[in-house]
C-alpha cells in the first residue's frame, strides 16, 4: 500500500455509536447565543431582555477551536455539520467559519438562520463553500410574523433574503415553520401556497417545551397530522421516504408534481430512536440531547492545551455512554419527572 496516502482519506471513518446502538453523525454548532429577534417561543422579551447575562465574548469559542472541535467530530463519523444559534450570521466574520469548515472532506454544510441578514451575506456565504441554508419563517400575514419575531420585524425582508440566496446558488431551501396553536395555524396553507413550486420545501414543526423560559403548554402544540390533513385537503399529498438516517422530518410530496413539504413531529412523533445528533453550545460544551441540562466542558480540555487524543477520547467516552431519550419519555409521561424544569434555552444550543 502506498504509505503516502492517508487511509482516513480514502474511507469515511466508522461512526461512533452510543448506548442504543445510534450512530454520531450529525454536529450542530451555536456560534453566538445572541439573536436580533424575540421570537416569543424561543427568546421571550421578558426573559432576554437588556439584563440578560449573555456569553462575554472571550467565553465563546474562537473559529480556530471550533474547527478543531468540527474535525475531531468528522473523524469519529459526523458527516453534516450546521451553523446555527442565537442568530448565526450575526457573529462577525462566521463566512471565514464557513470556509474553513467547507474545506473538511466528506461533510455536508449547512446553516440555520432567521434570514434577516441574508440579503446581504448570501453571496458571501455561497462564496465560502456553504452547502445548504434554512431558513426559518413563521408566516406571510405582517402582523402574525411580527407578534411572534416581536421586534416588527417584517416578512418583506426575510423574502428578500430567500431571494438572495437563491441567486447565489442555494437551491432546495428549506423554510422552518414553528406552528403554534392559536398564533399562527392559519398560516400554514398561504405558506404552502407561497413555496409550491419553488423548489423550496416548508417544514412545519411542532412548538417544543424547549428550555424553561417559552411558556410551552401541550394545548399549543397543533399535531403534525393534522396540518398534513389541511395541506393533503388543498393539495393532495403523498409520503416519501428520508434522505438519509437520521433525518428528522418526515418528508411528503405533491401527487401534482408541485414540490415536497415536509413536518418535524418532535412532541407526538419522538424520534429518539434515530437520532443521531450531537450539539456544540457556544462556550464549547458538547450536549447530547436537546434536552440535556448539563453539557460536557469541551472548552476546559481545548483551552488546557490538551493534545488530539485526548480530545477524541472524550468524545469517544461522552458518545458511547448517552443514552438520551427525552421526547420518547415525555410521549410517555414521564418527561418532566426526568428532566428537571431548569433546562438550557434553544437560543443557547441552537435548536
Ligand atoms: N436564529 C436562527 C433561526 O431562527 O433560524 C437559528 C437558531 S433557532 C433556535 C433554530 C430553529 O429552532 C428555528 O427554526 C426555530 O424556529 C426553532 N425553534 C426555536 N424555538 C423552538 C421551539 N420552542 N419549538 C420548536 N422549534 C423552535
Ligand atoms: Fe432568534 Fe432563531 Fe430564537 Fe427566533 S428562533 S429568537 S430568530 S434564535
Ligand atoms: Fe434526540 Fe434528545 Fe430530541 Fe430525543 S429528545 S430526538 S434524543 S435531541
Amino acid at each position: 500500500m502506498n504509505d503516502r496516502i492517508d487511509p482516513d482519506l480514502l474511507m469515511p471513518p466508522v461512526p461512533l455509536r452510543d448506548s442504543r446502538g445510534r450512530e454520531l453523525r450529525d454536529l450542530r454548532i451555536s456560534i453566538t447565543d445572541r439573536c436580533n429577534f424575540r421570537c416569543t417561543y424561543c427568546m421571550p422579551k421578558e426573559v432576554f431582555d437588556a439584563d440578560y447575562p449573555y456569553l462575554p465574548r472571550t467565553d465563546l469559542l474562537s473559529f480556530e477551536e471550533i474547527e478543531t472541535v468540527a474535525r475531531l467530530a468528522v473523524a469519529a463519523g459526523v458527516n453534516k455539520i450546521r451553523l446555527t444559534g442565537g442568530e448565526p450570521l450575526l457573529r462577525r466574520g462566521m463566512e471565514k467559519l464557513v470556509a474553513a469548515l467547507a474545506k473538511i472532506p466528506g461533510i455536508d454544510l449547512a446553516l440555520t438562520t432567521n434570514g434577516s441578514l441574508l440579503a446581504k451575506k448570501a453571496q458571501a456565504l455561497r462564496d465560502a463553500g456553504l452547502d445548504r441554508i434554512t431558513v426559518s419563517l413563521d408566516g406571510l400575514d405582517e402582523a402574525v410574523f411580527q407578534r411572534m419575531n416581536d421586534v416588527d420585524f417584517p416578512v418583506a425582508q426575510v423574502l428578500e433574503g430567500i431571494a438572495a440566496a437563491e441567486a447565489a446558488g442555494f437551491a432546495n431551501i428549506k423554510i422552518n415553520v414553528v406552528v403554534q396553536k392559536g398564533v399562527n395555524e392559519g398560516e400554514i396553507l398561504p405558506i404552502v401556497r407561497h413555496f409550491r413550486g419553488s423548489g423550496h420545501v416548508p417544514r412545519f414543526i411542532e412548538f417544543m417545551d424547549v428550555g424553561s423560559s417559552n411558556g410551552w403548554r401541550m394545548d399549543q402544540v397543533l399535531p403534525s397530522a393534522q396540518v398534513l390533513d389541511m395541506i393533503d385537503a388543498e393539495f393532495p399529498i403523498e409520503a416519501l421516504g428520508p434522505h438519509s438516517a437520521g433525518e428528522v422530518a418526515q418528508r411528503w410530496r405533491y401527487r401534482d408534481g408541485g414540490g415536497e413539504v415536509g413536518v418535524i413531529s418532535s412532541v407526538t412523533r419522538a424520534f429518539c430512536s434515530t437520532c443521531t445528533r450531537l450539539r456544540l453550545s457556544t462556550e464549547g460544551r458538547f450536549y447530547t440531547c436537546l434536552f440535556a441540562h448539563e453539557g460536557f466542558d469541551l472548552r476546559a480540555l481545548l483551552r488546557a492545551g490538551a493534545d488530539e487524543a485526548t480530545l477524541s477520547a472524550a468524545l469517544e467516552g461522552l458518545w458511547t455512554a448517552r443514552a438520551d431519550r427525552y421526547s420518547e419519555l415525555r410521549a410517555d409521561g414521564k418527561g418532566r419527572t426526568v428532566v428537571p424544569l431548569k433546562r438550557i434555552e434553544m437560543s443557547y444550543i441552537g435548536g
